[in-house]
């Protein structure tokens, strides 16, 4: 979508689950279609947006990824404020991270506004391509966003797959519930 084409709605999504699960590289992949081996802390940028065409609108969305404050577990009730969607990531190759994911949702919960539209993603699926390698199953992924009634998507911000699909899904839910 071309910058100087004015969005119908816009809606802001906030990134949330431990460092290095790939918040930051899923952002840049569907906002620049770019991926860096390096993992590197964002410092200063608070959100990228980019437009998306949904049954011939224009939707913005409005992406914040932490400048490495999950490290510390600073994120503050700020962060949440008037975010329409949070996205919950952890990979799915490292247990901790799956484990850490119900502190993660409970902190949602408790600063979020009650209408926000949860997604909990599992990254790298590139990592396990026989399934070897993977630490998480991905029944219990999406057994745990169940429960909590959130969407569920496994990804690769590496590979590409998936990245488009979830953000879309997204989109459709907040544009339909207004
Ligand atoms: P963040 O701390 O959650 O923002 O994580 P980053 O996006 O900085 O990613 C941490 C590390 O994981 C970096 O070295 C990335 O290159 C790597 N990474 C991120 N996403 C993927 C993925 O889908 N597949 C693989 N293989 N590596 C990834
Ligand atoms: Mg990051």
């Amino acid at each position: 979508v071309p910058s100087n084409v004015s969005p119908q709605r816009v809606f802001k999504i906030v990134f949330i689950g431990d460092s290095g699960v790939g918040k930051t590289s899923f952002v840049q992949r569907f906002c620049n279609n770019t991926f860096r081996e390096s993992f590197s802390t964002t410092i200063g940028v608070d959100f990228q947006v980019k437009s998306i065409i949904l049954d011939d609108r224009v939707i913005a969305l409005q992406l914040w990824d932490t400048a490495g404050q999950e490290r510390y577990r600073s994120i503050t009730k700020q962060y949440f404020r008037k975010a329409d969607g949070v996205i919950c990531m952890y990979d799915i190759t490292s247990e901790q991270s799956f484990k850490n994911l119900r502190n993660w949702i409970s902190s949602m919960k408790e600063s979020a506004s009650d209408d926000c539209v949860l997604t909990v993603i599992g990254n790298k699926t590139d990592l396990c391509p026989e399934d070897d390698k993977r630490v998480v199953r991905q029944k219990d992924g999406a057994t745990l966003a169940a429960e909590y009634d959130a969407l569920f998507f496994e990804t690769s911000s590496k590979e590409s797959r998936c990245i488009m699909e979830a953000m879309e899904a997204i989109a459709r839910i907040l544009q339909e519930k207004e």
